[in-house]
């Protein structure tokens, strides 16, 4: 099954493909059918945002589309960044708003500061039917930067039973226990109805 692949986030892009593999699902980049769209993120949840990216890019493309939209909820900052996580403070790279985040946090002490990715994935098809799943990993804070493997807010975010932070860990093991990991696992399982269901 082909779906084009809404995101144009290149972490994103490698994580999905390589997660993807061994599954049925060939993913199409948005540009090898030929679209180039900037989706407006307008929603106020995960979900919402996911949806509306999926959805436009399906329509655009005419061909079943998927989503991925993630982010950093951070309890001592109210669930911050949350959905504006790629946009956090208005900074345009990973390392500012990494920085910024830790700067906020500089007062948190160690027992609270407790966070988790969420990554919510939507698959859109033409005929109207949609798969949406959430997966999440939970995490503390760190208080400086450590490794610098992955993308986004990954050097400051420790995973406790490892020790290390996803900045830290090969790429292969952070793709075995990452929020989208877990929400891909699921999605290929809804699929897989999904296909079956169609074949009767
Ligand atoms: P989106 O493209 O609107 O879904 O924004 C996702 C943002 O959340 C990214 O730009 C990162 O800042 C952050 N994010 C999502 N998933 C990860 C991850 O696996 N590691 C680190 N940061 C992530």
């Amino acid at each position: 099954m082909k779906l084009v692949l809404a995101s144009k986030n290149k972490g994103k892009l490698r994580e999905l493909q390589a997660m993807l593999r061994d599954t049925p699902v060939e993913v199409l980049l948005e540009s090898q059918v030929g679209i180039d769209l900037e989706v407006e993120e307008t929603g106020t949840t995960f979900e919402e945002n996911s949806r509306l990216k999926a959805m436009a890019v399906m329509q655009a493309s005419g061909l079943p589309a998927i989503a991925d939209d993630s982010g950093l909820v951070v309890d001592a900052l109210d669930g911050a960044p949350g959905v504006y996580s790629a946009r956090y403070g208005g900074l345009d790279s990973d390392a500012a708003r990494t920085a910024y985040l830790l700067k906020n946090m500089e007062q948190v002490p160690d027992d609270r500061r407790t966070a988790r990715f969420v990554s919510v994935i939507t698959a859109c098809f033409p005929d109207g039917r949609e798969i949406q799943v959430r997966g999440e990993c939970e995490g503390i804070i760190t208080r400086e930067v450590r490794g610098d493997g992955g993308f986004g807010y990954d050097p400051i975010f420790l995973v406790p039973s490892l020790g290390q932070t996803f900045g830290e860990l090969p790429a292969e093991e952070k793709n075995q226990i990452s929020h989208r990991a877990k929400a891909l696992e699921r999605f290929t399982e809804q699929l897989n109805k999904e296909l079956q269901y169609a074949d009767k």
